[in-house]
């Protein structure tokens, strides 16, 4: 099938989002069966993963995937709430996991911002386009919270600042779809082992260098999404630093952001479907209305800091602590959504076997994590307390 090509975009003003958005549906009404998932649901992750890459794909051919991305990487410029208003849209329609293609709102902003621009330019457009899925290898067994005190160790071949090459050995654990990864922006320890944030420098990996091993681990909805990632002496190029030597804090702090704040809109759009499931089968009585009522209003307050946010980002280009309010947002209403699940449709988390119950369940265990990942709701209380309100240091 042919795909129609979309013309060129980059307008900032709400009336040509408007249009944006109005050219983007049409196109997914016309190709939705192109793009609509091959499997019967629910789906296993790999169902999900073939899915998601298949759809960037499609995407990438007719010119969709770019927008929102600076032309120096191989997008298409315009502002990033295009990308949004895009994954937001594959969302309400079930075109792919929210949760798997938010990852590009993770990762690729932080390439463009650190790696070499060549380097960029070359894969920016590979994870766009499905061709690659990339991991972020931050967390380690003593080392999440605390990220300041990974230990994953980066040694020189030679001199730190003239050495081709890096030798890594170390772990990680908990790397989101590390075994299906095809590269991971990695965190190391360069400096003295207290030098702390001092110390740290990210590297770009590929994920089939020799030294590599990856143990899938088990959540508790069955699904295999992380990994324990183990490094054996794996040799990485120099010219894969990002950003500078000892500067690694810096590569984690401007992701951090990303992953607290811009990659929930298409979340969000997931939850508003969710929960009109809900209250589709739900019994329509007061109590329903009670309980579906308060989640909905959590569920807009979000979206309305979530839109601020996307201003903020297409005003300043950047964004900072302030996310630790939409990251603790977004973990509170997705659990207050799946504790309306539970409430109203009695035993179906629990025990109901049929594929919409499996589906619930799934989705119910999945949103207890939502206060763990990517920072933890009380290391985002302590942000906003600290470095938001002024309310004291943590040292
Ligand atoms: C589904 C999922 C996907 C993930 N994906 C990735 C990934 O792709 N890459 C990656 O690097 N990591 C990933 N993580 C790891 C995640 O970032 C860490 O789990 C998280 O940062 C918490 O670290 P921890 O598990 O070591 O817990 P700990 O830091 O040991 O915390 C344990 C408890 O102590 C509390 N606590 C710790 N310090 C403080 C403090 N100063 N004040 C108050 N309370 C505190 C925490 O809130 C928590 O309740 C993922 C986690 C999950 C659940």
């Amino acid at each position: 099938m042919a795909f129609s090509r979309i013309g060129p975009s980059d307008s900032r003003s709400a009336t040509e989002l408007a249009h944006y958005r109005a050219r983007l549906h049409a196109w997914l009404d016309v190709n939705h069966e192109e793009l609509a998932p091959r499997y019967p649901p629910p789906g296993t992750l790999d169902d999900h993963i073939a899915q998601m890459q298949r759809v960037k794909s499609i995407l990438f051919d007719a010119g969709w995937m770019q927008f929102g991305w600076p032309e120096r990487s191989g997008g298409r410029g315009g502002p990033p709430m295009l990308r949004t208003e895009l994954g937001a849209a594959l969302a309400a329609r079930d075109l792919t996991d929210p949760g798997l293609f938010s990852l590009i709102e993770v990762l690729a902003p932080t390439l463009i911002e650190f790696a070499r621009p060549e380097l960029a330019g070359e894969v920016v457009p590979r994870l766009l386009s499905g061709a690659e899925l990339w991991c972020q290898g931050f967390s380690e067994p003593h080392s999440g919270s605390d990220l300041a005190s990974l230990r994953c160790r980066a040694v020189p071949n030679g001199d730190a600042r003239t050495a081709s090459t890096w030798v890594i050995n170390g772990q990680k654990v908990w790397t989101s779809l590390a075994q299906y990864s095809d590269r991971c922006v990695l965190l190391t320890r360069t400096g003295l082992a207290d030098s702390r944030h001092r110390g740290i420098t990210a590297f770009f990996v590929d994920m089939k260098t020799p030294g590599i091993s990856v143990r899938p681990l088990e959540m508790i909805n069955g699904e295999r999404e992380f990994a324990e990632v183990f490094f054996d002496n794996v040799v990485v190029p120099a010219d894969r630093m990002l950003g500078q030597l000892n500067g690694g804090w810096s590569v984690a702090m401007s992701i951090l952001p990303y992953e607290r704040s811009s990659c929930f809109w298409q979340r969000i759009a997931y939850l508003y479907r969710r929960l009109q499931r809900l209250v589709d089968v739900a019994p329509q009585d007061d109590r329903t209305a009670e309980v579906v009522g308060d989640a909905f209003l959590k569920l807009h307050a979000l979206r309305a800091r979530s839109r601020a946010t996307q201003h903020r980002l297409a005003e300043t280009g950047t964004l900072g602590a302030e996310t630790s309010i939409d990251k603790l947002l977004v973990a509170t209403t997705e659990q207050a959504t799946y504790d309306a699940v539970r409430r109203l449709l009695t035993g179906m988390v629990e025990m109901d076997d049929s594929v919409a119950g499996e589906v619930w369940r799934s989705e119910y265990l999945y949103s207890r994590a939502a206060t763990i990942y990517g920072g933890t709701a009380e290391v985002q209380r302590n942000i906003i307390a600290r470095r938001l309100l002024g309310l004291g240091s943590d040292e």
